[in-house]
């Protein structure tokens, strides 16, 4: 899922203290001449969600603790990033990043670094954690909503917990996060009939809602092209109640922005099915086993881990992340007839 990133935030930032000239470290270029400045990092491949669009009900082969990045690692390998290539935001996510134990302790570590520091949540723990993760130095937090209603809630999520992620939510938003955004999933015959609800809910709440194009990673391979809602359609139908007035260009965060003509407030589409924006793609990924890679939808990844435990050294890895962000594409197939489908699901790749 390819999330909204604070490039506005972190020029501000970074035109504070050194420009990207005079920051140290170089540019992560890969063969189109897209600058890396992004990067996901999924935490943990386990969730206390079951998310129809994401994985089964059960039987999901969990990654053993002894395959998953420690803190070190982590922080090892974000380091690199940051320091060698410039890397100005990272964004945790899972399976779902909250159920990683400790995860306060990681969030500091990486606050350390001046980064960007965000992260893609379901929202669930929020109310006993967001003012830890604040504290920590976490920046910003997507929450995933796709339903208010609390019958289709149990069905998406296979959880009776559609309060407590509203709970959540008045959470991080009582801790400071600013802006919440709130990423809504709209799958057809499933909660596209919520659109201007959810729309509502971002207005009434004061937060952003993001709405994303289903995409083909759900773990139980039921994605199909007409059960995508694409962008027009959503937008036509929040304009049809709340007239919108399109925000600038997104520059290479994800979304596309709209901003409502009555002043209250903004909504967000990620179109990456139907209005494919991988030609500002900033972004690379790690799994919770330290593969690299270097597209969601990569058919290829890159072990950093084994690198890392092997013994290799800050060089050699860098190396590594070159030689492989030197192989990223131009971006997805999905439309294409030689689209493949990863042989991961979402939540074994991280948003
Ligand atoms: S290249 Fe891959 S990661 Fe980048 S925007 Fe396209 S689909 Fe997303």
């Amino acid at each position: 899922m390819d999330q909204g990133s604070g490039h506005d935030a972190m020029d501000q930032r970074m035109g504070d203290e050194l420009s990207m000239e005079e920051a140290p470290g170089s540019d992560l270029v890969d063969p189109f001449g897209r600058i890396i400045r992004d990067l996901r990092i999924s935490v943990t491949d386990r969730c206390n969600f079951r998310c129809t669009y994401c994985m089964p009900a059960e039987g999901m082969q969990w990654l053993d603790r002894s395959a998953v990045m420690s803190f070190e690692e982590i922080e090892r390998l974000a380091s690199i990033f940051v320091h060698r290539y410039r890397v100005e935001g990272i964004r945790l996510t899972g399976g779902e990043p909250t159920v990683r134990a400790h995860l306060a302790v990681l969030v500091r570590r990486l606050a350390k670094l001046g980064v960007d520091l965000a992260m893609t949540t379901n929202g669930a723990t929020l109310r006993l954690l967001a003012s830890e993760l604040r504290d920590a130095g976490l920046k910003r937090v997507n929450i995933s909503l796709d339903t208010l209603d609390p019958v289709k809630f149990e069905q998406m999520t296979r959880r009776d917990s559609l309060h407590r992620v509203l709970d959540g939510i008045e959470a991080a938003k009582a801790a400071g996060f600013d802006p919440v955004k709130i990423n809504a999933v709209i799958e057809r015959g499933v909660n596209d009939d919520e659109i201007v609800a959810l729309a509502e809910f971002g207005r009434t709440n004061g937060v952003e809602m993001r709405f994303i194009e289903f995409m083909p990673l759900d773990a139980t391979g039921h994605w199909m092209s007409d059960k995508v809602v694409g962008q027009d359609e959503i937008v036509a139908a929040i304009a049809a109640v709340y007239p919108l007035e399109q925000l600038p260009a997104r520059g290479a965060a994800p979304a596309d922005r709209w901003r409502y003509l009555d002043g209250v407030g903004t909504v967000g589409v990620i179109p990456t099915v139907t209005k494919p924006f991988c030609g500002d793609c900033d972004r690379v990924r790690l799994t919770a086993e330290g593969q690299f890679r270097t597209c969601l939808f990569a058919t290829d990844e890159f072990d950093l881990l084994a690198a890392m435990r092997n013994g290799e050294s800050d060089d050699e890895i860098a190396a590594r992340i070159e030689r492989a962000v030197g192989t990223k594409w131009a971006g997805h197939q999905i439309n294409q007839v030689n689209f493949v489908r990863p042989n991961r699901s979402m939540s074994q790749i991280g948003g």
